[in-house]
């Protein structure tokens, strides 16, 4: 399979399509990037980096960091933690807070941002500085110092946080919350601001194609039957309430963000990212699920 060619032409099938979409501008800050950016890059089991457009243009990857925070606390808390997040698609917006009320205080699953709130509460137990510990992290997943958080798009999401406060209250008063709310909410907004390109965000999900193994990192991250794991979060739940219409359509685990990205797997294969930040109005980006789709189709093989 040539790689490189595949996603050459996946990018200017994609672009000429002209397609549009609306940039998150809940975030005020995210919205003042240039909405015509796209970028693809893949990386094999074997480490070589193919990549095309914006590849190597940082942007902010907000919600996929919650697949990294997610590792972080896997191993440790693991069935315990189950028992603080579900692991059900939620089939309701992102930052619902009525979900939250009625199933009593227990998120759908970790990637919803109450579920990724309760997921950073179990990371501030676990380290003295989570933000630290969650940046030297990624930057061992991806074998080079490449994070850096956009201080602005934090501050940003913090003047404007108004719903994952209460979300964070809300986990509070049904006790499945341990910390301190301002803490929890400083630590996640730092993760969600965090910017990386596309290649250096897809050697950071490699060793979720590769069995919990990273190569970049030269060693294993999580255990084979973890990895599985989160991968099947992914499938189910890692694309708002769209997630169903994209493994119908890509039929590949991955994780999106309001900034415009993408990063998934084809296990044992590649991982992959694509960034372009316009998104359609489930809050993925119009472009890189249109990549996707279309890099599947020509893939002679498939996940299932
Ligand atoms: N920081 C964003 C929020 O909490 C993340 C949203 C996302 O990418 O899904 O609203």
């Amino acid at each position: 399979m040539d790689y490189q060619q595949l996603i050459e032409e996946v990018y200017h099938q994609v672009q000429e399509e002209n397609l549009k979409g609306k940039v998150a501008d809940y975030i005020p800050e995210i919205a003042t990037v240039d909405p015509n950016q796209f970028g693809i890059a893949l990386i094999d089991l074997k480490g070589n980096v193919y990549g095309v457009g914006d590849h190597n243009v940082p942007f902010s990857i907000q919600s996929i960091s919650k697949v990294h925070t997610l590792t972080m606390v896997f191993n440790v808390f693991n069935s315990k933690l189950w028992s603080r997040v579900n692991v059900e698609p939620s089939g309701d917006p992102f930052n619902s807070i009525a979900q939250l009320e009625y199933e009593k205080g227990i998120p759908r699953n970790p990637f919803i941002n109450a579920g990724a709130l309760v997921i950073t509460d179990a990371l501030c137990s676990k380290f003295e500085s989570p933000v630290d510990q969650i940046i030297e992290f990624i930057n061992e997943l991806v074998g080079d110092t490449c994070v850096k958080i956009n201080t602005h798009v934090k501050k940003s999401e913090l003047n404007h946080g108004e719903r994952n406060t209460a979300l964070a209250y809300f986990l509070k008063s049904f006790k499945n919350f341990n910390n301190p709310i301002d803490q929890v909410l400083e630590v996640y907004f730092s993760h969600c601001a965090m910017e990386m390109s596309c290649v250096d965000l897809a050697k950071s999900f490699s060793y979720l194609a590769n069995n919990g193994y990273s190569i970049f990192a030269n060693r294993q991250i999580l255990s084979e039957s973890s990895a599985r794991r989160i991968n099947a979060l992914m499938l189910t739940c890692g694309f708002y309430d769209e997630a169903g219409e994209f493994a119908y359509k890509v039929g590949l685990p991955g994780k999106s963000g309001v900034g415009g990205g993408v990063a998934a797997v084809m296990p044992h294969k590649f991982s992959i990212a694509v960034w372009s930040p316009e998104l359609n109005e489930k809050g993925n980006s119009v472009k890189s699920i249109r990549a996707l789709e279309l890099l599947t189709d020509k893939l002679a093989f498939s996940l299932f």
